[in-house]
């Protein structure tokens, strides 16, 4: 898709987005209330690249959905998928995989699943492994649907461990597992194992690559996200947009400048802020500047 910024100003902006909760109702896992902003933002060329905890399996049918075809980053920022006509050139450091060049931050799975072998003689009465249960039990620990737990369980880059200990005992084993060299981060009833990786490391890496093969193009980054794992992103992009959650306050940021917090919740508030930030005026003006996020 040709992009309008691009021919018009010289100028892209990305779009980055968290799903659960961001671009899918928290509830609902709909996108509905933000698929007319959507459509009306890929019409212009700006490219609407998910960030999410989920995995590969698990993007490969929701981009789909979606009507997304461009890169995705999955599994917390651990690796990013980019489709073959997105850039020019192939980009540095990625390595063709399942129909896409992917870069990836972390350890493969099966590096961590041997970490937790050796550690697991003397700790593994504390946690159940991805690895070791049974679907029935993903389905049941997860409160996902059978065919969602599948692809949620094919996870490439980390393993969620469910823990069955105390808190007291959690904070010596998340202090062991990084004298042991993992990144090990809470979230809900699961502690993930992998490698060094965040949603805004991800991020920034595909900026350099895009501004590296787009050199006279003023690139300029939007991200969107309503939980703790979105901190990363949220604090590097150029504009940081915290969607409202119907189950917890915001997540806090250092940043103050070129914040944005939506009134509405999930993806009512994700059409809410971006039709601010990009409004539809930004393509028929003759201005050169074309949104409020440069
Ligand atoms: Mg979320």
């Amino acid at each position: 898709m040709q992009s309008e910024l691009i021919s018009k100003y010289n100028r892209q902006v990305l779009i980055f987005t968290d799903l659960d909760g961001t671009l899918l109702d928290h509830y609902s896992y709909e996108h509905e209330d933000a698929k007319a902003c959507m459509e009306r933002l890929l019409g212009h060329g700006i490219p609407i690249i998910p960030n999410t905890s989920k995995t590969f399996a698990e993007l490969i049918t929701l981009r789909k959905r979606l009507g997304l075809n461009g890169p995705f980053i999955v599994e917390n920022g651990a690796a990013i998928f980019i489709n073959k006509n997105f850039l020019p050139e192939k980009p540095k450091g990625a390595v063709w995989q399942d129909g896409f060049w992917v870069k990836s931050f972390s350890s493969k799975r099966n590096y961590w699943l041997g970490l937790i072998k050796k550690i697991s003689p003397e700790h593994g009465h504390l946690f159940e492994s991805f690895a070791n249960m049974s679907l029935e039990r993903i389905v049941e620990t997860t409160g996902l649907e059978e065919s969602d737990a599948l692809l949620s369980s094919q996870r490439q880059f980390g393993e969620p461990l469910l823990w069955k200990g105390t808190e007291e005992q959690l904070e010596s084993f998340i202090l062991m597992l990084r004298r042991l060299g993992a990144h090990p981060v809470k979230g809900g009833r699961f502690l993930h194992v992998g490698g060094d990786c965040n949603k805004g490391i991800a991020l920034t890496w595909l900026l350099k690559e895009y501004q590296r093969q787009h050199r006279n193009v003023t690139v300029s980054t939007i991200a969107l996200g309503d939980g703790k794992n979105d901190v990363a992103m949220l604090e590097i992009a150029d504009t940081a947009v915290r969607i409202a959650s119907p189950v917890h306050e915001p997540p806090e940021l250092e940043r103050t400048l070129k914040l944005y917090t939506s009134n509405k919740l999930g993806p009512k508030g994700w059409t809410e802020v971006l039709d601010q930030l990009i409004p539809e005026s930004v393509f028929f003006s003759s201005s050169k500047t074309p949104d409020k996020t440069t």
